[in-house]
């Protein structure tokens, strides 16, 4: 490509942009937090009753809530995803000295979460439609590094078990989770998702998270949904929701005055106080879905016009809920990611490029992997856009709103 179209590409992804968004004050964010509901409300119940902390009404209403919403039959609130992502794996039955398969194209919180349990992430491809983890990569890698011993299957490299696989829904869209938990039940491997940032987002119906034995949810300040810090374990099996409970509040055995401990467990658990915000916070999470399908709607639009990227879509039968839309640019156009990042955050709209490679990150060059083309293109292809709930919510029926 010529200069002079680099720089007119450049110009049109920013006027379609601008053209989006609209006129705004300031420079327009990749994704912050909305609060028009009840949140100033519940946050004052809490204070006023003093149930601020691990106890309190409100973490049951949320986890109830999260139920309903997703269709799992237990949902337990944590501090933060990542512990979520870390209690999952410990109740997969992941530990020192075992694998588990994740994509090299996600959060870093994905591979940390192996690391917490002692064992080691092993990173697979991505495919360009969700973005997702790969399953007929990850089949073909299998048929190449797994080799049967015990129950399950070693890693014929490293003698290291394959214990699970926990594939991510990137951005929001539903990854292929049928046809990867039809690899993962072929090869012994128990199905985690981490669904951090796909709260809202299904397959024909069927909610992102209930797939695999167990699942994680994120509330961070940048997610869909926020409750400032906090996550969730799903699941539907009610002896690993007994466990995750325990796990999450340093495993006390309830007594009416003792302190007894029986397992190594944790400070998990989601205080009342952040609870009350992800009440008032689901609440509106039918306007904040809308409000995201609808931006997601006008960028497709807008980006059809322009030769040399692709708007992601969602993949077909499924629902996204465009945690954080993006742009794919044309293959042989990486020259122009870095003028386009400089563009648009020069003109006042918030970008970023994908993750790096969870594979190049010094903690885990050591680790195993496949060959990593797609998320290797994707990283130096894609930018996301702003992308945050209040940007079409004008637009949009007030549901939840106060
Ligand atoms: C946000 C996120 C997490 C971690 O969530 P925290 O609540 O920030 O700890 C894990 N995985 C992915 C893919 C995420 O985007």
């Amino acid at each position: 490509m010529s200069a002079d179209r680099g720089t007119d590409l450049v110009a049109s992804v920013v006027a379609a942009i601008r053209g989006v968004v609209g006129p705004r004050e300031g420079m327009v964010a990749l994704h912050e937090p909305c609060f028009r509901g009840r949140e100033w409300d519940y946050v004052k119940q809490c204070l006023d009753t003093g149930w601020v902390s691990s106890v309190g009404s409100f973490v049951n209403d949320f986890e109830r809530h999260l139920q309903d919403l997703t269709g799992a039959k237990f949902a337990v609130a944590t501090g933060t995803g990542s512990g979520a992502l870390h209690v999952c794996l410990e109740l997969a039955g992941v530990g020192r000295g075992d694998e588990v398969l994740v994509p090299a194209l996600s959060f870093v919180a994905t591979a940390n979460a192996v690391a917490y349990t002692g064992a080691v992430p092993h990173f697979v491809d991505c495919e360009f439609t969700s973005l997702g983890l790969d399953p007929v990569a990850l089949d073909a890698h299998l048929r190449d590094v797994a080799v049967p011993q015990g129950d399950g299957f070693v890693n014929r490299h490293t003698g290291r078990r394959l214990a699970a696989v926990m594939p991510v829904h990137m951005f929001g869209h539903p990854c292929q989770i049928e046809a990867i938990a039809e690899v993962a039940a072929r090869y012994r491997m128990v199905l985690v998702e981490d669904a951090a940032e796909s709260l809202g987002s299904s397959i024909r119906g069927r909610h992102t998270g209930t797939f695999g034995r167990l699942a994680a949810l994120s509330f961070n300040g940048n997610k869909t949904v926020t409750t400032g810090g906090g996550g969730a374990i799903l699941t539907s099996d009610a002896a690993l929701a007994a466990r995750a409970k325990h796990l999450t509040t340093q495993a006390k055995v309830p007594h009416r005055w003792e302190y007894r401990h029986d397992a190594v467990g944790y400070n998990y658990r989601l205080p009342n106080l952040n609870a009350a915000v992800g009440c008032a916070q689901l609440e509106q999470l039918p306007a904040f879905l809308a409000s995201k399908r609808r931006l997601a709607a006008r960028y497709a639009a807008a980006f059809a016009a322009v030769d040399g990227v692709r708007f992601v879509a969602e993949p077909a039968d499924t629902q996204s809920n465009y945690w954080l839309c993006a742009l794919l640019l044309d293959e042989g156009l990486d020259d122009l990611l870095e003028p386009l990042l400089a563009g648009t955050n020069d003109s006042g709209l918030m970008t970023r490029p994908a993750w790096s490679l969870l594979a190049d990150l010094p903690m885990y060059l050591d680790a195993p992997r496949a060959a990593l083309p797609v998320s290797t293109a994707v990283t130096r292809r894609l930018i996301n856009m702003p992308s945050s709930p209040a940007l079409c919510l004008d637009d949009v029926d007030g549901e939840g709103l106060a």
